[in-house]
């Protein structure tokens, strides 16, 4: 059997680990922290940092395919990598979604609609980006951000001092704050081959800028943009040349579907299609990084919601588990810390 090595250690790792292991794959991962919730479920775990370029390589001869799970690891080292092994999706993907600044430009050139936005770098740039964007408006760190960490929110050019404060030193982006009627992600799968499938997009209910709810499908606005946003997100994937799942999250907004991120990963809102959909999310990004042909993205119920666990662990299970529509995902993580997402219910209705 074929080893496939993941990198990252977290609850989207786990869920990869496990849709390999039911096609018949080991897995390999790779994370920093001692605790991870993937290596649990996989045979091998290599402890090393993301840029120790040893370990990194000796991770590399012991698998036959090197995917991740989380994209603030280090380019320059996983190309590296790609002499030895298969990289999939590729670090030049990676280096484009791993970044607001290139991003944001990368779906501009493609036609893609975006809020207004400028790059920071210091604190005079943050006058400058205020006058060009205008206020309300979001800085954000450039990279490393998740879960709504590393943003500063300006109603007006007064609040510049407290937004720098908040981010300043690190490269950013200026965003004008978009009004929108919801908000919603694609998610697509492309396989080695070229070809591409994605699922409904969901519905995504934010708290505190964290991923609370998705009800797929979605109807209402998001169905009406539905195709123009799967449109861009096809785009964008054969442009990288892309082989896995790549999620780019929208705004609903009165202009149409307006760009807000990628991630080059398997995402939350797709928790959903482990039950939901005839082949999940985790599922086919194995199938794509492993060369296999990708599964039926259609849903497998009428609808279907998700609803994170965030936090405090729900004390409910008996219900929970007694409900004949919920399916439960725990994380297994041991500390239960504020906006910490420690497992997941799907519910199917029929
Ligand atoms: P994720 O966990 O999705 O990776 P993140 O930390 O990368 O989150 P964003 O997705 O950029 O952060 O922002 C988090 C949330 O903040 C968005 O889902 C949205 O609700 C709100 N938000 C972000 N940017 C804007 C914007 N330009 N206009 C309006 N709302 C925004
Ligand atoms: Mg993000
Ligand atoms: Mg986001």
């Amino acid at each position: 059997g074929s080893t496939i090595g993941i990198i990252g250690g977290g609850q989207l790792g786990r869920m990869l680990a496990v849709a390999a292991a039911q096609l018949g794959y080991r897995c390999h991962v790779y994370a920093p922290d001692g605790d991870s919730v993937a290596a649990e479920v996989a045979a091998h775990f290599t402890q090393a940092a993301y840029d120790d370029e040893a370990a990194l390589s000796r991770f590399a001869d012991s698998v036959d395919v090197v995917t991740y799970e989380f994209e603030n690891v280090p380019v320059a080292p996983l190309r590296a990598l790609t002499q030895k092994v298969p990289v999939r999706p590729s670090p030049d993907a990676l280096a484009v979604a791993q970044d607001r600044l290139s991003e944001k430009a990368f779906v501009t050139e493609l036609g893609g609609r975006t809020a207004p936005w400028a790059p920071v770098s210091d604190r005079a740039e943050l006058d400058a980006a205020i006058a060009r964007v205008g206020t309300p408006a979001i800085l954000k760190t450039a990279r490393l951000g998740y879960d709504g960490k590393g943003q500063a929110r300006l109603q007006s050019a007064a609040d510049a001092d407290a937004a720098w404060a908040t981010i300043g030193g690190w490269p950013a982006i200026l965003e004008g704050f978009v009004r929108f009627e919801r908000e919603f992600s694609v998610i697509v799968a492309r396989g080695i081959d070229g070809r591409e499938v994605s699922w409904d997009p969901a519905d995504n209910l934010h708290d505190h800028g964290i991923l609370a709810h998705c009800v797929v499908p979605a109807g209402g606005i998001v169905e009406r943009q539905a195709q123009e946003a799967r449109l861009l997100a096809m785009r964008v994937a054969e442009k990288l040349d892309y082989v896995g799942v790549l999620t780019l999250e929208f705004f609903a907004s009165a202009e149409g579907p307006v760009f807000n991120e990628m991630a080059p990963r398997v995402h939350n809102s797709g928790h959903w299609t482990i039950e939901g959909a005839v082949t999940s999310q985790f599922e086919n990004h194995i199938r794509a990084v492993c060369g296999l042909p990708l599964g039926d993205t259609g849903l497998a119920a009428r609808r279907v919601t998700m609803d994170n666990l965030i936090g405090e662990a729900a004390d409910n299970w008996d219900v929970i588990l007694a409900d004949p529509t919920a399916h439960l995902h725990l994380y297994g993580k041991d500390e239960a810390r504020p906006g910490r997402k420690m497992g997941h219910i799907t519910r199917l209705e029929f």
